[in-house]
């Protein structure tokens, strides 16, 4: 099959993370006989050196046009890169709003694995991470409070802010139906997170995910309170499949999610819309600190790369390779430095990278 990729590797340690993605994503292409053309776009930092903003017309109009969108990371540091004088919303970050506004995405995917080899890095009791997990947080990204109307004002002498929450039925049936879509590519389990002893928002979300769920027999569904949520991601995380929940509530759960698993260089996301146009990244940012020196972990960026092979492509078997390819080169003792212990290999950026397409 074939797809056009547009590649944003955007600032700090993104060309070098993304140049590892591309080339898994080669090798995947070489073994399956598929066929990837990647179109390279700036973002970020290096936007604004070449043209003054962050993100251009033009490379939004290349991400719109492609089957998918790889991304490493923008940014730099406040006080020492110039781009940190100019106004919000004409600094590095504004180009990642702009991109995912641009290409409508309303659904994030942060997935949380914990790979056994990796489970000193958790925080969690060792009882707990023995037994792993393996979920993906499935969290509204265009609705909500963060949305809402607000407003500071002075009310009857008092000095009082307002923020709104509000969701139309569209708004949760879209993203259930992302959520069911994606069960149905796993262990076939939602847990849909809310307030619903409280708020009339999460009332009406309950009742849209179960006339969802009527489409998807085969999903079994559970509703869970977002406190009791919060407790059982660092009691019992094995029982979290799909997590599905509104923009605030999945905020604040798939940071938790990513704490437990301890390694932020390990960490994919990815964010979709109504069609199969996905954008793909790291959960991290662009590591200034460690830019250029070929010592950052690429595999939150492959990793990312095969969600697009799943969600985007529909290339399931072609994910899986991947995931395994990354699991088999963590049982042997490889690791970067970010995740380096006693014992183990440290390999560079590079050497990573080539392990990991080596063994897809
Ligand atoms: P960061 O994630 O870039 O870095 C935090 C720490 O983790 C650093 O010590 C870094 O070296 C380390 N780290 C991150 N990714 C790593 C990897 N793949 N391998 C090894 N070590 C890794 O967060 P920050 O320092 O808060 O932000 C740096 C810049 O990135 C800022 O300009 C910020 O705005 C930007 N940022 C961008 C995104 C994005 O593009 N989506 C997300 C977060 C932060």
């Amino acid at each position: 099959m074939e797809f056009n990729v547009t590649l944003i590797p955007g600032d700090g340690i993104g060309p070098e993370i993304v140049r590892e993605a591309r080339k898994v994503l080669d090798r995947v292409a070489e073994k399956y006989g598929h066929r990837f053309t990647y179109k390279e776009v700036l973002m970020g930092g290096c936007s604004i050196d070449a043209y003054g903003v962050p993100l251009t017309e033009e490379a939004l109009a290349t991400a719109k046009a492609s089957d998918a969108v790889l991304l490493g990371a923008v940014g730099g540091r406040v006080g020492v890169d110039s781009w940190y004088e100019l106004p919000p919303n004409k600094r590095p970050e504004a180009g990642l709003l702009a991109i995912r506004k641009g290409l409508e995405l309303f659904a994030n995917l942060r997935p949380a694995y914990l790979y056994s080899e990796l489970k000193g890095a958790c925080p969690l009791k060792e009882e707990v991470a023995d037994k792993g997990f393996d979920m993906i947080i499935v969290r509204e990204l265009t609705g909500g409070l963060y949305f809402g109307e607000r407003s500071t004002k002075e009310v009857d002498g008092v000095v009082t802010a307002v923020d709104t929450l509000k969701y139309d039925e569209n708004e949760i049936r879209r993203i259930a139906i992302k959520a069911f879509e994606i069960a149905m590519k796993r262990n076939k389990h939602i847990i849909s997170v809310d307030k619903a002893n409280v708020l009339d928002t999460s009332r009406l979300w309950r009742k849209i995910v179960a006339e969802v769920s009527k489409d998807y027999p085969e999903v079994k569904v559970e509703d869970m309170l977002v406190d009791n949520c919060a407790m059982q991601l660092v009691k019992n995380p094995a029982q979290f499949d799909v997590v599905l929940t509104e923009n605030m509530f999945g905020d604040i759960l798939s940071d938790e999610a990513s704490m437990i698993t301890g390694s932020i260089g390990m960490l994919s996301s990815a964010s979709l819309g109504a069609g199969k146009l996905g954008l793909y990244e790291p959960s991290h940012g662009a590591a200034p600190d460690i830019a250029g020196q070929d010592k950052a972990n690429p595999i939150a960026t492959i990793l990312s790369a095969a969600m697009m092979l799943r969600y985007s492509f529909d290339l399931d078997k072609e994910a899986d390779a991947v995931e395994a390819a990354v699991k088999s080169v963590i049982a042997d003792g490889y690791r970067t430095v970010d995740i380096m212990a006693e014992g183990m290999k440290q390999v560079s950026t590079t050497q990573m990278g080539d392990l990991i397409a080596e063994r897809v």
